[in-house]
């Protein structure tokens, strides 16, 4: 039997805490987040109650340090979260339960979590792509999550803006017409001026949008050359949109090379702690 193990969801409006053995979950709890004493409190006494565990996996919104030589390793770094900037997570965890602590962030647990139980698992490498609030990428290469100086921040990368025919300058604070801030939930609302949610499907909306999303993927997909793009958030629920989105990112790479299936998540909501869970396991086999 494998080990038993903690995975923690630590999102920005909940903390989702579980304890399992691969992805049987034997005990969870959510917790509201407020301050970070409090709300990473309330996860020590959750996993000190149901241990002892064999390791620890934490899927972390961020942006957070993933470096292990650097000084801030393990905290989350400059979120705009009130109260949480330069917030050590990994530390208080690691000298209160004495287990391996996995820290990544929450995208690149929901892509190993797909990879491993979901939309992706017969295959090595995926890109996981949420378009929601933000958009949030993570990507797995060879069953193991990318890392580099920090992480993957697909959300902020530049795609093709045409102001002539889309004259919205963009909603990101940090880029103005990044990806995320041409084509997540609050870059539609302010664009149209209602909430996407109440856009008519036969709304010119969704054709940007479609496009906007497959040039962002195609870009993705041509850097890292994954073998499954999951593509998910709750942008995605709209009827159809997937579906244009795959057309759009086959018609704008081609026939040049094989590009990747672009699927729904299979996991929903539970891919954070879920994937929590998987990078805990990870840390106790190696
Ligand atoms: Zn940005």
């Amino acid at each position: 039997m494998s080990a038993l193990v903690g995975g923690l969801e630590a999102g920005g409006t909940k903390f989702v805490c579980a304890v399992g053995r691969g992805r049987d979950i034997v005990a969870e709890m959510r917790i509201v987040t407020t301050s970070p004493a409090e709300t990473l409190g309330a996860a020590l006494a959750f996993f000190k109650h149901h241990g002892p565990l064999a390791a620890l996996g934490v899927a972390s919104f961020g942006p957070i340090d993933l470096d292990p030589r650097s000084p801030t390793y393990g905290f989350i770094t400059t979120t705009p979260k009130s109260g949480w900037a330069q917030t050590d997570v990994v530390g208080p965890l690691r000298r209160a339960l004495g287990v391996p602590i996995a820290f990544d962030t929450d995208v690149n647990a929901a892509a190993l979590a797909e990879q491993r139980w979901g939309a992706a698992r017969d295959v090595a490498s995926v890109v996981y792509v949420t378009v929601g609030t933000g958009i949030g990428g993570g990507a797995v290469v060879n069953g193991r999550p990318v890392h580099g100086l920090a992480h993957p921040e697909m959300g902020h990368a530049r795609i093709p803006h045409d102001r002539a025919a889309d004259p919205f300058a963009g909603a990101c604070p940090h880029h103005g017409d990044c990806w995320e801030g041409l084509a997540a939930a609050p870059a539609l609302a302010a664009r149209w001026g209602v909430p996407p949610e109440s856009l008519p499907d036969d709304h010119p909306a969704w054709e940007l949008e479609a496009r906007y999303l497959a040039l962002g993927l195609a870009n993705v997909i041509l850097t890292l050359s994954p073998e499954r793009v999951v593509l998910g958030g709750g942008v995605l629920a709209r009827a159809g949109l997937l579906e244009r989105v795959q057309t759009t990112v086959h018609e704008l790479i081609g026939d040049y090379v094989r590009s990747a299936e672009i699927v729904a998540p299979a996991l929903g909501e539970r891919s954070g702690v879920l994937g929590a869970l998987a990078l805990a396991k990870d840390a106790v086999t190696g």
